[in-house]
C-alpha cells in the first residue's frame, strides 16, 4: 500500500513509519518538523518526507491523491508547549485536522485520526471507558486547550463518517511511551531517565501521588496498523493503552532504581512547573475492553521493561549530545 503518515517524523509516527516500511508499504511523511526530528526516520529505506504543515492545504492534497491510505498523527502535543502556545496547539490540531478529513474525503482515503485520552479531562472514573462523560476545565486554563481541540478533532471526524460515510477511525492513545519521546515538552519519562542519568534531581510535580498508566510505543503501533486494516472498525473510538497503573513519585523512585542512579527526588508545585492555576489530573487509566473485543488487543511491554528501553535510548542521546 501507498500511505501517508503526517507526523511521521515524530516520537510515534517514526515507529510507525517504520513498520509499515518494514512489512513493505511505501511511505510518505508530511512533517513539519516542529518538534519532529528528520534524524527519527533518515534510517528508514526508501521514505519520502515533505517538509511542510498540513495546514498547507495543497500540500495536503497532493499527498492524499497519491496514497490509499492516511495515518493523522500531526498534532501539536506535550503540556509545556501546549501551555505556553496555546495559539498553535489550537489552530494546528483543529485547522489541520480539518484539512486533512477534507482531502481524504475528497479522494475517499481511509483514515486514521490519532486523538489523547486527555480528552477525558478531570473525569475520576477508575478506568476510562469512550462512551464517558468527560469533564473538561475551563477557558482560562490552557491546559484544556489540547483536550478541547483534540475532541473538536473528534467530533469532526464522527461528523464526516455519520453525514458523508467517509472510512475514520479514532485512536486515544494513553501516555505512550519509549525510545525517541523527547523531555522537552514535558513528558515525565524521557524527563526523568534524562535527570537520574545526568545524577541531577528528579523532578516530581506536586505530590507525586497522581497515577498514569504508560503504553509501550512497540504495542500501540501494530494496534494502529491494525485498526486501519480492519475496514469493518469505521466511524468509532477506541481507547489505547496500559493498564499498569503508577504514582509520578513511585516513577521517580523506580528510574533511579533502573539506571542505578545516585540522584535524589525534588517535589516541584504544579504552579512552579507549569504556571499558576495548572490543573492535573489524579489519575488516568483506560478501559480496554472495546479494543480488546474488536483486534484482541493486549499490552505486552511492562513498566520496567519500557523505563529500560528508554534509559538505553537516553544514555545513547547523551552520548551523542541530542
Ligand atoms: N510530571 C512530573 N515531572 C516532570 C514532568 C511531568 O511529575 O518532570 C508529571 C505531570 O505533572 C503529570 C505526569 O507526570 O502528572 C505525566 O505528565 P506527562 O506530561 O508525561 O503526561 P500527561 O500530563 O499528558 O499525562
Amino acid at each position: 500500500m501507498r500511505v501517508l503518515v503526517t507526523g511521521g517524523a515524530g516520537f510515534i509516527g517514526s515507529h510507525l513509519c517504520e513498520m509499515l516500511a518494514e512489512r513493505g508499504d511505501t511511505v510518505f511523511v508530511l512533517d513539519d518538523l516542529s518538534t519532529g526530528r528528520f534524524e527519527n526516520i533518515e534510517h528508514i529505506p526508501d521514505i519520502t518526507c515533505i517538509v511542510d504543515s498540513t495546514l498547507n492545504q495543497e500540500i495536503v492534497r497532493d499527498l492524499v491523491r497519491e496514497v490509499d491510505v492516511v495515518f493523522h498523527l500531526a498534532a501539536t502535543v506535550g503540556v509545556q508547549l501546549v501551555v505556553n502556545h496555546p495559539i498553535r496547539t489550537i489552530v494546528n490540531n483543529i485547522q489541520g485536522t480539518e484539512t486533512i478529513l477534507e482531502e481524504a474525503c475528497r479522494y475517499r482515503r481511509r483514515l486514521l485520526i490519532t486523538s489523547t485520552s486527555e480528552v477525558y479531562g478531570k473525569g475520576t472514573n477508575t478506568a476510562f471507558n469512550e462512551n464517558d462523560d468527560r469533564v473538561i476545565g475551563p477557558t482560562h486554563r490552557h491546559r484544556w486547550c489540547y483536550a478541547a481541540s483534540k475532541a473538536i478533532d473528534e467530533f469532526l471526524a464522527l461528523a464526516y463518517w455519520h453525514e458523508k460515510r467517509h472510512p475514520v477511525v479514532i485512536a486515544r492513545l494513553f501516555n505512550t511511551v519509549g525510545p525517541r519521546q523527547t523531555g522537552r515538552y514535558g513528558m515525565v519519562i524521557p524527563t526523568f531517565a534524562r535527570q537520574a542519568l545526568l545524577n541531577e534531581p528528579l523532578t516530581v510535580y506536586g505530590d507525586g501521588k497522581q497515577t498514569r498508566c504508560f503504553a509501550y510505543v512497540g504495542d500501540v503501533t501494530p494496534a494502529l496498523v491494525t485498526l486501519m486494516d480492519r475496514t469493518d472498525l469505521q466511524g468509532a473510538v477506541y481507547n489505547i493503552g496500559n493498564n499498569e497503573p503508577v504514582s509520578m513519585e513511585e516513577l521517580a523512585k523506580r528510574v533511579i532504581a533502573r539506571a542505578k542512579s545516585n540522584a535524589t527526588i525534588r517535589y516541584v508545585p504544579y504552579e512552579q512547573a507549569y504556571g499558576p492555576g495548572y490543573e492535573d489530573m489524579r489519575h488516568r487509566e483506560p478501559c480496554l475492553k472495546k479494543i480488546r473485543e474488536a483486534i484482541g488487543y493486549q499490552p505486552k511491554t511492562s513498566l520496567d521493561e519500557i523505563l529500560d528501553a528508554v534509559i538505553a535510548d537516553t544514555r545513547n542521546r547523551l552520548q551523542h549530545d541530542v
